[in-house]
């Protein structure tokens, strides 16, 4: 670096720059048009999800010996900030493909699970998932009823149901997704804690279908939310992700990149919506003269304006310090998606307020951006479970605030 004092902290290098013009640019032409009409019709676009693999976004932390593109977790940050600005649910999906599947095989994948599939997946040709959650069980996530057995052939037999499954069905047909990063009970350890395992289930796995498409969500309906069964499903010995009760790794390495994007899909939810609520302010008059001039609106925009760039300073901190290969970043992962989430759905509620009757309405984008925000404060952990996680973490290290 030549001067530290230049230092973009969103775009740190020139790489970065140039993705994110290269996002915005495709966002604004593929991405915005068709959000409004896929979140009232409750589809999934999946042929976009598709495009993305062209563009080589779809595998964007994947090795790329393995058709990925071999960025790092701040990319990753700014696809996400970048999608959400126009269309949340659509970036939750892939979210769920790039991330949540796609990043998991590509670190905890052995190299022909990697060989064999990421190319599929990197390139759009296979859309994917991750089931974690089930109907009864969310954050409490050892206490997950889904179990898989060695059979003596060495197959594996898995019985449970995934709840709230993001692409865990493509389309309204029922459809599954094509391959699922399914964690499942293989047994306790030492301690008597549940050891989670993961499998790799296919659509065609016998056993395996799609229980129902969840309807009527409040928001993020432009991607497609699912239950999975598990009845009896067989999958060879080569599903298995790692050694047998290796998962806890993953899952927490994974949830810290997950809380990451979430709170970067909710940076740009916030600078959208301050976009709007700033351009109406000045367009809309009353008593004479255009609403910015009237304090409380100042206070909105002020207040929002503030708000979204401490976040996105928070963020894009924590996202150049992320470290794929480890889990070393939870207390900070949780902080910033406990504060941006939070200031995203406030941002996008003083949006609504500045612009009035038209804030509540489809056409002018912040209602959409309001209703999708709230999810953010429950997937990925909710916030609960970061304020627990926080608290825990600095009573065993208090270093970083002494
Ligand atoms: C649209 C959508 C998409 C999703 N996508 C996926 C996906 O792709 N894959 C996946 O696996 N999951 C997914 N989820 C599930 C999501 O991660 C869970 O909803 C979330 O983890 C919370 O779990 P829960 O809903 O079971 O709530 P619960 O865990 O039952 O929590 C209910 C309430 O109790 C509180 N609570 C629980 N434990 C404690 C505690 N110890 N201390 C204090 N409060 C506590 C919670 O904070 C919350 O307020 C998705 C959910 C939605 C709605």
């Amino acid at each position: 670096m030549t001067n530290w004092k230049d230092l973009d902290i969103a775009n740190p290098t020139d790489e970065h720059a140039m993705l994110r013009e290269m996002v915005r640019d495709w966002v604004a032409v593929e991405v915005e048009p068709q959000a409004l009409d896929y979140d009232r019709a409750e589809r999934f676009n999946a042929q976009l999800l598709r495009d993305m693999g062209e563009m080589g976004l779809l595998g964007i932390t994947a090795q790329e010996e393995y058709g990925g593109a071999g960025m790092d977790a701040l990319a990753a940050a700014i696809v996400h900030e970048e999608l959400s600005y126009s269309d949340p649910g659509f970036a939750l999906a892939y979210l769920a493909h790039s991330m949540l599947f796609v990043n998991n095989l590509a670190r905890n994948g052995s190299d022909d699970q990697k060989q064999e599939i990421l190319p599929k997946v990197c390139s759009g040709e296979w859309i994917a998932a991750m089931a974690m959650s089930e109907p009864d069980v969310g954050t409490d996530v050892l206490g997950m009823g889904t179990t898989a057995e060695e059979q003596d052939d060495g197959t594996w037999k898995i019985n449970g149901r995934k709840m709230w499954i993001t692409n865990g069905c493509i389309d309204d047909d029922d459809t599954p997704c094509d391959v699922v990063w399914t964690y499942a009970k293989t047994g306790q350890d030492s301690r008597g804690r549940s050891e989670i395992s993961t499998f790799l289930v296919y659509a065609d796995s016998p056993g395996f279908s799609v229980g129902q498409k969840i309807m009527d969500k409040t928001g993020m309906r432009a991607s497609n939310t699912a239950e999975l069964v598990y009845d009896d499903c067989i999958v060879s010995a080569d599903s298995l992700v790692g050694s047998q009760g290796e998962s806890m790794i993953h899952m927490m390495r994974n949830l810290e990149l997950e809380r990451l994007m979430l709170a970067a899909m909710s940076v740009g939810i916030s600078r959208r919506a301050l976009f709007e609520m700033n351009r109406y302010a000045s367009e809309r008059e009353a008593f004479g003269k255009p609403i910015r001039k009237f304090g409380q609106i100042q206070r909105y925009i002020g207040q929002s304006f503030a708000e979204w760039r401490s976040m996105e300073s928070y963020l894009y901190n924590v996202a150049r310090q992320m470290d794929l290969e480890k889990s070393s970043q939870r207390l900070d992962s949780d902080g910033i998606k406990l504060v941006a989430t939070t200031l995203a759905k406030e941002i996008a509620d003083r949006a609504m307020q500045v612009m009035g009757g038209y804030g509540y309405v489809g056409e002018y984008v912040v209602e959409r951006l309001w209703r999708d925000a709230k999810l953010l404060e429950i997937g990925g952990g909710t916030l609960e479970s970061h304020q627990k996680n926080i608290t825990n973490d600095l009573a065993k290290d208090s270093s970083i605030i002494r």
